[in-house]
């Protein structure tokens, strides 16, 4: 105990909430099947980021979080990889249904960059990653959302558009992930946000990321997450 408080010390790192899972320092403590083992070893990746030594446990044991940690720190693959893991614990993956893990970020070039990422870690498991956001045109995003997806990657306002066309549906969600939630409120997001959230069962496993925490926030994550241990590493404004 007295060694996990002193580590956290040395690094600027804040962790508070309810029965809060240790920290881990490598991959192979994180209990991964081999075939995401392979993944992350294919991408380079010998150990953890900080935020991912704190997070991955914490995500993996089912709790909500709040991340709090600037861009760089490796926030994608803390809240990709246990959402394989998530998906994969599923008894039954049927084709038709809509997504297990919902991924929504502020821009498409950020949407992207995480449905890439989302790609190179759930290859080996078979699991379909679909993009929804702009820079597609909407015909090829119902084609894609149609042929069924495990994990949807998406702007707020194109999700919202491929809700109401009823391309896509929420029954099968469990595993909700919001990030760089600061940005999404800054460019307006926050009543598709709201409605997204609403149409996801109460029972999901929440994860919000953020560099900030301003009030409008604070006070989402309040609403929407249950029992929420919070992480933040480094000095955030
Ligand atoms: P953030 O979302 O916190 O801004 P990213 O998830 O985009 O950060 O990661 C930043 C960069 O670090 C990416 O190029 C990513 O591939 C790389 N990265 C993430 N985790 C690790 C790791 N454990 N080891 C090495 N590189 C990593
Ligand atoms: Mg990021």
């Amino acid at each position: 105990e007295q060694d996990v408080s002193e580590y956290r010390k040395s690094l600027a790192i804040r962790v508070s909430g309810f029965d809060v899972p240790k920290p881990i320092k490598l991959f192979e403590d994180c209990g991964f099947s081999p075939a995401l083992m392979n993944a992350i070893k294919k991408q380079g990746y010998e150990k953890p980021t900080t935020i991912q030594c704190q997070a991955l446990p914490i995500i993996l044991s089912g709790r909500d979080i709040i991340g709090i940690a600037k861009t760089g720190s490796g926030k994608t693959a803390a809240f990709v990889l246990p959402m394989i893991v998530h998906i994969m614990d599923q008894p039954e993956l049927k084709k038709e249904e809509g997504p297990i893990g919902v991924i929504c970020a502020p821009t498409r070039e950020l949407a992207h960059q995480i449905y890439l990422e989302a790609k190179k870690f759930s290859k080996n498991d078979g699991i379909r990653v679909a993009a929804v956001y702009g820079g597609m045109s909407k015909l090829d995003q119902l084609k894609e959302l149609k042929t069924g997806c495990e994990i949807v990657v998406a702007t707020p306002g194109r999700l919202i558009d491929m809700l109401k066309m009823k391309a896509v549906t929420m029954t099968r969600a469990t595993y909700l992930v919001l990030d760089e939630a600061d940005r999404m409120f800054d460019l307006g997001f926050e009543p598709q946000i709201r409605s997204i959230v609403g149409q996801i069962r109460p029972d999901r496993q929440t994860l919000l990321f953020s560099a900030t925490m301003p009030y409008k926030v604070e006070r989402l994550a309040r609403e929407i997450l249950g029992d929420p241990i919070r992480v933040t590493v480094g000095e955030v404004g």
